[in-house]
């Protein structure tokens, strides 16, 4: 059986040291930090996402400025939106909740978020300081995984990484971390020839693909860690559940380190928006 990757206890541990930083700077008389989250429509797994973001805020004493669109919204006024907010002294971050209705151009609209600002790393410039190994903000998700890995003291150095899916939220920038610390890194895709072949040679095993439990045993040398970044809903209505991008029964018998959907990369990609939130605020103010 393999140990658990407890992306849940960590968050909470996590987010109760980051709640006690936000009450220190309330207590010299200094403002809340200030995150505004951009939801664009109605889509459920996007509305619940936001929910979870703010209820985070509200528990942590950051100063919430989220706002909701109609999904016909023109590409101006959310333009117009992330402008007013680069200029608001109380926001320190701002998160589009992706993915955005298919009239919107989310590389554009990403783009005009202030790189100071932009809590979820996304933008040109944060991007290109992780390619430069420069300290900035960094995509939640990636920056979740690696601070698990890390409060498990599970060693990266001259280890082979291989990670699943290539987007710019997820795969690429999870690479460019674990290049940082010295893993050996593959990315592979969906045009990976042999791609279980491909898995097996991995020490540490990243799936962020989501394909409801791609990742079967034939999948992973036994001893591995596998991350499991994928959230998929399988099933309907009253029967559905979520699922990761990795059979985590079956996986179970054969990897050492393993991460649960859920319980696992999600709460810790909520708890680093909080924490990039609060970076950004030291930054702005100088701390
Ligand atoms: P995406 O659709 O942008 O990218 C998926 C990647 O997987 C692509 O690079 C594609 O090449 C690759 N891929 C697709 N099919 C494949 C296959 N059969 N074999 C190998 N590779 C394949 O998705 P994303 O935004 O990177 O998200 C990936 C998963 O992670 C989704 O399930 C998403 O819901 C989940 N996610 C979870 C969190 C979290 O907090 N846990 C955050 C973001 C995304």
């Amino acid at each position: 059986m393999a140990e658990i990757l407890n992306g849940k206890a960590l968050a909470q541990k996590m987010q109760s040291e980051l709640a006690q930083q936000v009450e220190a700077f309330t207590a010299q008389g200094l403002r809340s930090p200030g995150l505004a989250v951009l939801m664009v429509g109605d889509n459920p797994a996007s509305a619940a996402y936001v929910r979870n973001k703010e209820r985070a805020c509200q528990t942590l004493g950051i100063a919430s400025f989220g706002q909701q669109f109609p999904a016909d919204t023109a590409p101006a006024t959310l333009a117009q939106a992330i402008a007013d907010l680069n200029q608001d002294d109380r926001v320190d971050g701002i998160l589009v909740q992706l993915p955005l209705p298919s009239h919107l151009d989310s590389v554009a609209l990403l783009n005009q978020i202030h790189p100071d600002k932009d809590a979820d790393g996304l933008h040109p410039t944060n991007l290109g300081r992780l390619v430069r190994g420069e300290p900035g903000l960094q995509s939640c998700t990636p920056a979740g995984v690696m601070r698990l890995l890390e409060e498990y003291d599970l060693p990266l150095k001259g280890k082979h990484a291989v990670v699943v899916g290539r987007s710019i939220l997820v795969g690429k920038p999870l690479a460019l971390m674990l290049l940082a610390q010295d893993a050996t890194v593959t990315i592979a895709h969906s045009q990976t020839p042999d791609l279980a072949a491909v898995c097996r040679s991995a020490d540490i095993l990243v799936a962020a693909v989501g394909r409801p439990e791609l990742v079967t045993p034939d999948y992973v040398q036994p001893g591995a860690v596998v991350v499991d970044v994928g959230i998929n809903r399988v099933g309907e209505g009253s029967t559905s559940k979520l699922v990761g991008d990795v059979a985590f029964a079956a996986v179970n018998d054969r990897a050492a380190w393993l991460t649960p959907v859920p319980g696992g990369v999600g709460p810790m990609t909520v708890t680093m928006l909080m924490y990039n939130t609060i970076w950004s605020y030291r930054q702005r103010l100088g701390m």
